[in-house]
């Protein structure tokens, strides 16, 4: 009696049948290579590939197109999947891309080696999704999606910035309808002292709209890349201690006095010297703003062989630790109540940190509320082979810029 036995050929038959059915009706395609990389097509998706390329060996595919992985880099033929699945390395995912004359196939491959009974690779089986286009509707969405933020972050200048502007501008409108009413009255000579108070308040406000618009424009060049660097081997104690120095001088008169302190005199590093005078201008200037005793503020240099380490240190009101994390960031203020004998952007640690990161270097802050704050700038220590003259050195001299950069802090003027 043989009926068992064929009963269970009968489910094994069908069950093979099934299995068939599925792997046919498959839409990635699933294939064997052998040690010799000769391809042997499992379903229907796989045959139609092999006819595509008239060849079932993996090496004449190679020949015929370049192969690259998701970031970009070429793949050699050591760094194909199938050939790295040969060599005993189990892929899940693997995502490649293959350029053809009609446009770029997407891929994402998973697999794994068929030993033989000794141990060696007998096979690898793979199968290939493709996935041109699950990657065409991402990059659709990623390119909509950038679009979007772009949009917003614009909306958000041209918002910022409208506010940022209009309040210097009203001051100059009052200031300048206050002239005109002693120029009609024929009274400008009693008023002489109000005109010339006028007149400062017109030039402040003229260097705040300066540093709005140089700060806006600036920026908004960094984040889309165009923003020239001029970098030339200069000696950056020298830079630092004149710009402390002029900074103190100027501002002597209004009781501000700033400590300098270097352990080393000369040291040529490859920067944009304007770049760094703003960044040093604006560290000083938030170090006043944000300080009820404006004398105790520090600059310091401190030579690290590799960097060059340069502190702003203040004993002011400090930064709350749940801020610190986002001074760097756009339009962030800290403490808007500060507001009161400041005027903000925050615009000027984003920008300065850009122009940090220009050269290689990075800028932290530590900081404590009610002690005071220290941001630290760590630029590295290179030489320029090209140097590049700045634009800047004779069109703006440091005095104008201090001017410029100090101009928000009211109890200054
Ligand atoms: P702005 O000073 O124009 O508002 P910044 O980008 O220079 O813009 O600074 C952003 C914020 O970081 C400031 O509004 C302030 O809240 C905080 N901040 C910066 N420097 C200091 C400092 N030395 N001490 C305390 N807070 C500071």
């Amino acid at each position: 009696d043989v009926t068992e036995d064929v009963v269970r050929r009968k489910i094994v038959e069908e069950q093979k049948q099934n299995l068939e059915a599925i792997i046919e009706s498959m839409q990635d395609s699933l294939f064997t290579m052998d040690d010799d990389y000769n391809i042997e097509a499992l379903n229907s998706v796989a045959r139609c590939s092999i006819l595509e390329f008239e060849s079932s060996k993996l090496a004449d595919r190679f020949l015929r197109y370049d192969y690259y992985d998701f970031d970009g880099n070429k793949l050699t033929f050591d760094d194909h999947p199938a050939h790295r699945i040969l060599k005993g390395e189990k892929l899940s995912c693997f995502r490649y891309c293959v350029q053809k004359p009609h446009g770029t196939c997407y891929l994402s491959l998973s697999g794994s080696p068929v030993y033989r009974e000794d141990g060696t690779i007998a096979k690898a089986l793979i199968c290939i999704r493709d996935i041109t286009e699950q990657v065409k509707k991402d990059k659709l969405l990623r390119h909509q999606e950038d679009m979007k933020t772009s949009l917003k972050v614009q909306d958000e200048i041209f918002a910022n910035a409208s506010h940022e502007l209009k309040t210097p501008l009203s001051v100059i409108y009052s200031a300048n309808q206050m002239m005109d009413m002693y120029l009609n009255k024929g009274s400008l000579t009693e008023h002489a002292d109000k005109l010339s108070a006028y007149n400062n308040i017109i030039k402040q406000n003229c260097y705040r709209l300066t540093r709005l618009i140089n700060n806006i424009t600036d920026l908004t060049k960094c984040r889309s890349g165009y923003l020239d660097i001029f970098i030339s081997n200069e000696n950056i104690v020298e830079i630092i201690k004149n710009t402390t120095q002029m900074v103190s001088e100027h501002l002597k008169p209004k009781g501000i006095r700033i400590n300098f302190d270097t352990d080393v005199e000369e040291k040529t590093i490859a920067c944009d010297a304007y770049k760094i005078e703003r960044t040093m201008l604006n560290l000083i200037s938030n170090a006043i703003k944000f300080s009820e005793n404006k004398s105790d503020i520090a600059v310091s240099i401190h030579d690290k062989g590799k960097d060059v380490e340069i502190k702003v240190s203040d004993n002011g009101i400090g930064i709350d630790s749940k801020h610190m994390d986002y001074i760097f960031e756009r339009y962030y203020q800290a403490d808007k109540s500060i507001s009161r004998n400041a005027e903000g952007s925050g615009i000027g640690l984003p920008l300065i940190k850009e122009f940090v990161e220009l050269h290689g270097g990075n800028i932290v802050v530590e900081s404590e509320v009610g002690k005071g704050s220290t941001f630290t700038v760590e630029l590295p220590v290179k030489i320029a082979e090209n140097e590049v003259e700045s634009l800047h050195a004779s069109s703006m001299n440091i005095i104008d810029m201090i001017d410029i950069e100090f101009s928000d802090i009211y109890n200054l003027n």
